[in-house]
């Protein structure tokens, strides 16, 4: 049996240097090639033919991290500490992403993912925790201190959850690299996992069709400070079969 092809759209390039540039961390690759499948970036075109033709190539979504989800998305205005956005990658996105939940292809977001997933739903996002949510865990510690596989504050997740299933335990610690979360989750979306200060750091589908997405980065992880995750890609990967 040939192996499954997950398309993962791209980001652009912060620092572009001959020209623009697409561009996607390599742990995203390789987590999904060690999870059997065959990774498929897919540039963020304004053309949908060229989107619909690549998608029809594919058998899931991996929802990718990168910039801030532009706030016109789901209804809000810029907040001053709204960060890089790019509204190319997000209308893209959008799109597969709502034509794959339409289908019931599956989907698995991380990080931006979850929100890009959240806000394809209906759903909405805080701009700035720092600003907008201050409590006393800081989710961005990952990038603080430049360490991105920093287990650095522990979730807890439903116990009849499949990331729970997948993960062997309910109770975990992850890495945090993010300055934005859900805000009003999504109808159709369950939230499966919370930090210690209530903010959502894991949503399934509330229906049919699988529909996964976390918070934490374990694309950065899954092969030495929490191997468990590895099972979570693998666990991804025999959705698509
Ligand atoms: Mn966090």
């Amino acid at each position: 049996m040939p192996r499954p092809v997950i398309a993962i759209p791209a980001s652009t390039a912060p620092e572009p240097w001959y020209s623009p540039s697409f561009t996607l961390p390599v742990s995203y690759l390789r987590a999904v090639e060690a999870a059997g499948a065959v990774p498929l970036l897919i540039q963020p075109t304004a053309d949908l033919e060229i989107l619909e033709s690549l998608y029809s190539r594919c058998d899931g979504l991996l929802l990718a991290g990168g910039e801030d989800i532009h706030p016109s998305n789901y209804g809000a205005a810029p907040h001053p500490k709204l960060e890089l956005t790019n509204t190319q990658r997000d209308a893209a996105e959008l799109w597969l992403a709502r034509r794959a939940l339409a289908e019931g292809m599956p989907i698995f977001g991380i990080c931006r993912g979850i929100q890009l997933l959240n806000v394809a739903m209906g759903g909405t996002l805080y701009q700035d925790l720092a600003a907008e949510r201050p409590g006393p865990i800081d989710h961005a510690a990952g990038d603080a201190c430049r360490d991105f596989r920093l287990l650095s504050h522990p979730i807890e997740l439903a116990a009849d959850s499949w990331t729970a299933e997948l993960l062997g335990t309910a109770s975990l610690a992850v890495n945090s690299l993010h300055h934005q979360a859900i805000r009003d989750v999504a109808p159709g979306l369950r939230a499966v996992g919370y930090a210690p200060d209530g903010l959502i750091e894991a949503v399934e589908g509330a229906g049919s069709g699988f529909i996964a997405a976390v918070q934490s980065h374990p694309e950065l992880i899954w092969q030495d400070a929490d191997p468990r995750w590895a099972q979570v890609f693998a666990g991804f990967v025999a959705q698509l079969r």
